[in-house]
């Protein structure tokens, strides 16, 4: 049985010390023996959120990464830097990074490389725009998304990765895709895991779903074979996501 995991994207909303305030609020919420819960916040978060969730079982998550071990890359932060800070789940592959900050999916396979390097535990994001969920393309490009992502990484190392299936079109939309769309999809993320790493590899990979998952939809979402998670950003900014966490209660 795969373990779940509700990782929240906060993105760029919280000052360090609303971030800490957040942190706090959320500490008596945010309680599930049974999930595994992660806060992937901004860089310049990261310590007042340690602070707040050390003694705790929510994980720390940083929502992006450079390629490079050091030098002269004025603003990027590295690998050993997030490990020196306590971080241990970082996204990459993030449709914002890919369409605000052009990252290819030859940058984002170098970033899950060192990621793997460096023995973190990437959350690597994929998913269509509408346009081409209209045109029927939408498993064809997640495909290749993955197998672009995944060149190099080898079957021991693929297990560590969560992919988080996040449609472009229900991201921060309120637009959430039906459970049967997020399925179908994280279903043939699982097939696409499997062509590339064999069975044992697919059965053991988590899968999020990601895309205005909220307290109403996530039971249902949840309860799906192929979801093992979500990665959600609105509702990962209030209590609600105390309610998402505890999503069987
Ligand atoms: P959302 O964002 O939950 O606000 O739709 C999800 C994400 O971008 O990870």
């Amino acid at each position: 049985m795969r373990r779940k995991i509700i990782a929240g994207n906060w993105k760029m909303n919280m000052t360090p010390t609303e971030a800490k305030a957040l942190a706090t609020t959320l500490a008596p919420l945010v309680k599930n023996p049974e999930v595994d819960v992660v806060y992937c916040v901004p860089f310049i978060d990261i310590f007042p959120v340690k602070e707040v969730i050390a003694g705790t079982a929510v994980h720390l998550g940083a929502e992006n990464v450079y390629f490079e071990e050091k030098g002269a890359f004025t603003g990027e932060t590295s690998p050993a830097m997030l490990k020196d800070a306590g971080v241990e789940y970082v996204i990459i592959g993030h449709s914002e990074r890919r369409e605000y900050f052009h990252e290819t999916d030859e940058i984002i396979n170098k970033k899950l490389l060192k990621l793997l390097e460096h023995q973190f535990k990437p959350i690597l994001c994929c998913g269509e725009s509408l346009a081409q969920r209209e045109a029927g393309v939408t498993m064809d490009f997640i495909r290749m998304q993955l197998k672009l992502a995944f060149q190099g990484v080898s079957a021991s190392d693929a297990a560590k990765v969560t992919i988080a299936y996040e449609p472009i079109w229900a991201i921060g939309t309120g637009k959430t895709a039906t459970v049967a769309q997020a399925e179908e999809v994280c279903r043939g993320i699982r097939e696409t895991v499997k062509e590339l790493y064999g069975e044992a590899i697919a059965e053991e990979i988590r899968i999020q779903y990601g895309g205005s998952m909220n307290e109403k939809n996530c039971k249902e979402l949840l309860a799906e074979p192929d979801i093992d998670g979500g990665l959600i950003g609105g509702a990962s900014l209030k209590p609600e996501f105390g309610h998402i966490v505890n999503y069987k209660a």
